[in-house]
Order: C-alpha cells, then sequence, then structure tokens
C-alpha cells in the first residue's frame, strides 16, 4: 500500500472509529437526560399511558415533540402510524433517523409506549410503568437522538407502540404495513424493562430468543459479557409476549427482545409502584450506552444478523 494511501486510511479508520467509540457515546448519552425522559413519561399525569383515559396521548405528545427536536424524521403523516383498538382510534409513532429510501436495509429499534392505566382504587391508583416500559422507551429516545447526529447506509426506524398490553396490537399492525410497502427489514432490537439492574449484576440483559439467531454473539463481539442466557426467558416463553414477535412472525427475520426483569429484582410488575425513584437509572444509563455503542457499531461494519437455520 502507498505510503499516503496508508496515512489516509489511518485518518479515515480514527475519525471514523472515534465517532462511535464507546467512551465518546458514553460522555453523549447523559444520566441527566435519561432521567428526566423516563420520570416525564412515568409522571402521574399522564396516567399509565393507557388510551382510554388519553394518558397515551399525552405521552404520544411527549414523544412527537422529542423526535422533532432531535432531527427525526416521520415515517408517516405526523410520525403516526394509525389503527384502530376496540372502536378506538390508537396509533405507534414511527421516526427514521435520517432520510428514508425503499431500496435501502432497514432495521427497526423499539419499545412499547402504553401501559395499563389506571385502576380507580386506593390512594396511589395510578401505574406509571417506569420499568414497563417508560425504561424501553428512553432508551429508543436516546439512541434515535444519538444516532440521528451521523449518516447511516442503513435505514433506522424507531418505533414506540401502542396496545402491547392488550396483545400486541399495535406492532401487529406496523409489522403488517411495513411488510405490505415492502420495507426491506433486516432485523429488530426491542427494550422491555430495563430499569432494574438483573440479580445476576450491573450492565447486563438477556435476550429473548436467545439462539434463535446469532444476535447475541455478535453484541457480546462488541460488549464481551452484555448479554446473558436466561433460563425463564425460554420457560415462560418471553419472546412471542413482546413487540419483536410480530416482527418475526411477518418478515421471519431476527427479532428480538433486550430485558433485565428477571422476576427476583423488582417487586412491582404491573404494579402502582413501578415508579421512577425504585429504579437503577445510572444502570439502565449505562445499558442504553451499551446498546447505542453495539448498534452503531453492526452499523459501521455492516454486520449481518441471521436466524440461524437449525
Ligand atoms: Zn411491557
Amino acid at each position: 500500500m502507498n505510503i499516503y494511501i496508508s496515512i489516509l486510511a489511518l485518518l479515515i479508520s480514527s475519525c471514523y472509529g472515534e465517532k462511535n467509540s464507546l467512551a465518546e457515546i458514553k460522555s453523549q448519552i447523559k444520566i441527566n437526560n435519561t432521567k428526566k425522559i423516563i420520570s416525564i413519561l412515568s409522571s402521574d399525569s399522564l396516567m399509565g399511558r393507557d388510551n382510554k383515559n388519553m394518558g397515551y396521548f399525552k405521552a404520544a405528545d411527549y414523544v412527537i415533540k422529542y423526535f422533532k427536536k432531535n432531527n427525526i424524521n416521520p415515517l408517516y403523516d405526523e410520525f403516526k402510524d394509525i389503527f384502530y383498538s376496540d372502536s378506538i382510534e390508537s396509533f405507534n409513532i414511527v421516526g427514521t433517523v435520517g432520510e428514508f429510501l425503499y431500496e435501502r436495509k432497514t432495521i427497526l429499534i423499539g419499545a412499547h409506549l402504553d401501559h395499563i392505566g389506571t385502576s380507580g382504587v386506593g390512594a396511589d391508583s395510578i401505574y406509571n410503568g417506569a420499568n414497563d416500559n417508560a425504561s424501553g422507551c428512553v432508551s429508543v429516545l436516546q439512541i434515535g437522538s444519538f444516532l440521528s447526529q451521523y449518516k447511516w447506509d442503513y435505514n433506522i426506524l424507531l418505533a414506540l407502540f401502542a396496545e402491547e398490553e392488550k396483545g400486541l396490537r399495535g406492532s401487529y399492525n406496523l409489522a403488517k404495513r411495513m411488510k405490505k410497502e415492502n420495507v426491506n427489514l433486516k432485523y429488530v432490537i426491542n427494550f422491555e424493562m430495563i430499569g432494574k439492574e438483573m440479580k445476576i449484576g450491573e450492565n447486563k440483559v438477556y435476550l429473548t430468543g436467545y439462539d434463535m439467531s446469532n444476535l447475541a454473539q455478535e453484541i457480546n463481539n462488541v460488549v464481551p459479557g452484555f448479554v446473558t442466557f436466561f433460563s425463564k426467558s425460554k420457560e415462560f416463553n418471553l419472546f412471542q409476549r413482546s413487540d419483536n414477535y410480530p416482527f418475526y412472525k411477518v418478515f421471519n427475520i431476527p427479532s428480538q427482545t433486550l430485558s433485565s426483569f428477571d422476576f427476583e429484582n423488582y417487586n412491582y410488575y404491573h404494579h402502582v409502584d413501578d415508579e421512577v425513584d425504585n429504579l437503577n437509572i445510572k444502570n439502565l444509563n449505562d445499558i442504553i450506552a451499551s446498546s447505542a455503542f453495539f448498534i452503531s457499531n453492526f452499523l459501521n461494519k455492516k454486520t449481518e444478523i441471521n436466524l440461524n437455520t437449525n
């Protein structure tokens, strides 16, 4: 190789490497922002983010404003993928990092925004859903705003799903719509309940459908030890219980959920005390930074994620 070309290559690779190093990402994904966003999304004024009491739509307004402020573009009119659920109009929120080109490969990063609302009994009747799933939403927002600062060779979709708690209705709607529109979807990474550290330690998650694809292995190649195998995930069939599942069904591609809820580390699942003060925000922020790091690494290196054939 010519000496000048070598120097040029070195310069390019160092700039390229630096823009998405873990240190650089950690300096940009700030814990104060993570805390602020998750506190807003799980505040009492959003009334448990259900569409019957309109709390969901308040939360959606916040997310849409956040997307606009962070240069994330709408995939559909006003970011809304509209559908009807029990005759009530609802919508997923879908943004795109940079421009969306149909011929290009697409990845989707998602989390459900809805929760179970209010119960109407007791002193505290609001199911704030800080862990379930404001923690997943803040991950999508923070990772999206980080990625939106750069140009990528992929379409990157950010989806906040509606009506997950009523049976994955929002994600089924979006998966079917994107299939009809011939979106060239390659893989989906979904975030669900990552607000509390796992019993086995900090900065760790498990992946539902662990051995269905090379995703766990590829993530661990970038962030060693980040993804663990969690036997209860298989036992309780968690792979089929979050918004990753419709994309697997409709597209037959790797579509999996990252979670740190291990059934022993948090007593407030679908409980009125699922509030920010009961979470570990430092650990949540570390998981977000690690996730932004592996995702940008996959995009830079054009890592292929495939279903296992056996
Ligand atoms: Zn959930």
